[in-house]
This record gives C-alpha cells, structure tokens and sequence, in this order.
C-alpha cells in the first residue's frame, strides 16, 4: 500500500480556487482524490477546477455562514457519495495599528478565518462519521507563533485556529478523525502581493530573514497536505506544522 495515495478520497478546499488553498488541493488532485474547491468567486473557481480536471469541481460558498457550509457539505456528499477530507483554508487580512480596527473589520477577520472552520467542520463530521473517519486541515499562520503591530485579528485568528483543531483533535479522535494546522510562512499569493505593497519593507524582511532565501510558492505546502491527508500521518493528530523556509526558527 502507498500511505500517500488518495485514490477514492473525497476532499473539500476552501479557498481553494486559488493561492495556498490552489496549491494543496493540486497536491491532493495528483495523488488521487476527488477534489470540490469552495470559494465565493465563481470564475476563478471553474477556471481552476478546469486546470485540475475531471476529478476536480468548484461550488460557490461564502464559508463565514453557516447555512453555506452546510449546503457544501451536502451538495458534495450527495455528488460523490462521501466526504473524507476537509481543509480549511479560506482566510482574509485587514492590516491597521490595533486601535483603527472597526468592530466589522474584526468581525470580519475572525468569521472568515477562526468561525468558518467551525462551521465546516461541525458540517462535515456526520460525513465524516460515515466514511468511518476523516482528515481535518486547518491553516494557521506565522502569525500564529509570532506578532506584528498589524496584525491584531489576524494574529488572533491564526492563534484561535490551532487551539481550535486541537481541541477537535482530542475531541473527534475516538471517531478516527485527525485535526491538524499548517502554519505556512511567506508564500507568494494575492493576500501577500497586497501586502507587499502595504507594509514596509516587508520583502526585504523575507528575502533576508527566511533561510531558504526565497518567498514560498503555493506548491510548496501541496506535500504536507497530502502527508496530513492521507494514511501515512494515521497517528498524527492535533499537530501545527510550519512550512516556512526556516522563517520562524531563525533568530
Ligand atoms: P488568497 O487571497 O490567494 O486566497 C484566499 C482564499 O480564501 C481565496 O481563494 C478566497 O476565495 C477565499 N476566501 C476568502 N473569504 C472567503 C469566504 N468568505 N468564503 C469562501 N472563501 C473565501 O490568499 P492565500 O492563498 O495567501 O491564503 C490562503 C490561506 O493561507 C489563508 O487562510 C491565509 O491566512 C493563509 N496564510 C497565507 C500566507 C501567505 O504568505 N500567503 C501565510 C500564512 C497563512 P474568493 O476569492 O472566492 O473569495
């Protein structure tokens, strides 16, 4: 048996009509699964799943509400008869000094980033209950080990988000279910391209600081997805992997 084969499994992306979400499920794609990419732009998201192929589909869904993650899960379940995996990587930043957030921006941040992984996940667990177990994929951050003046929400988010996969890990382990976060550094995606033009010296920050000595790509994390995913990490659960180059042991 190869303990990286996928063949079989049914997977949901969200966010994963582009960027880092793109990435993994281009990973999970080659190594055999079915994959539904979720995310609110529609033509991004068939352009992508066309790039992907057959056995890759988009569905439109804002995952910050909860009737949306449920229809997902449904509508995916009742397509290709199961649900194996869940990644949970949609995610947003709104980059101001702690004291210029609006209530809304907060908001904003923590329902696309901390509350949709809840609702999917609480979505997917009767599915996953009949598969006979699952995988959960939750993405955190750098900024979950470490902080920047600008990144009060988001920081929070990516923190909250690996306390949350664990306690789903202790939770849901009797149910053979896994929990685990990526942690990926500075990966090269439409979230960092703006970011890049908002913070100072940010590229010359990553260029300078990551070991590897370069920004990460999407494909970069399409390994360690596939690995949380599949067989091969069976007894790995409630973990938070950084792939970052090196960014955040250096120092
Ligand atoms: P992108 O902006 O390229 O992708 C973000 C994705 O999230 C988009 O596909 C977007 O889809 C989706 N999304 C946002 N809001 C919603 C929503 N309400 N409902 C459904 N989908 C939504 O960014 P990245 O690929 O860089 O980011 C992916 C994840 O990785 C995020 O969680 C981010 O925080 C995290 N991350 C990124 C890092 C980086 O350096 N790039 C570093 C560490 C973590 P749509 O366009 O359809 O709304």
């Amino acid at each position: 048996m190869n303990p990286f084969d996928l063949t079989g499994r049914v997977a949901i992306v969200t966010g994963g009509n582009g960027g880092i979400g793109l990435g993994m499920a281009t990973g999970l794609i080659n190594a055999g699964a079915t994959v539904v990419l979720a995310g609110r732009n529609a033509a991004k998201g068939k352009a992508a799943a066309k790039e992907l192929g057959e056995r890759a589909s988009f569905a439109t869904a804002d995952v910050t509400q909860k009737e949306a993650c449920d229809k997902l899960v449904r509508a995916t379940t009742r397509k290709h008869g199961r649900l194996d995996i869940m990644i949970c990587n949609a995610g947003i930043g709104i980059r101001k000094q702690p004291q210029d957030y609006a209530l809304e921006e907060w908001n904003a941040v923590i329902a696309t980033n901390l509350t949709s992984a809840f609702l999917c996940c609480q979505a997917a667990y009767p599915a996953f209950l009949k598969s006979g177990g699952g995988k959960i994929v939750t993405i955190g951050s750098v900024m979950t080990l470490m902080a920047a003046p600008h990144t009060a929400p988001y920081a929070a988010s990516k923190g909250g988000i690996v306390q949350f996969t664990r306690a789903l890990a202790t939770a849901w382990a009797k149910d053979n279910i896994q929990a685990n976060s990526i942690l990926p550094g500075w990966i090269d995606t439409d979230m960092t391209q703006a970011a890049r033009s908002q913070v100072a010296g940010l590229n010359d920050n990553v260029m300078t600081r990551t070991p590897a000595g370069r920004w990460g790509v999407p494909a970069d994390l399409a390994g360690l997805a596939v690995f949380l995913c599949a067989p091969a990490s069976d007894f790995v659960t409630g973990t938070a992997i950084p792939c970052d180059g090196g960014y955040t042991i250096r120092g």
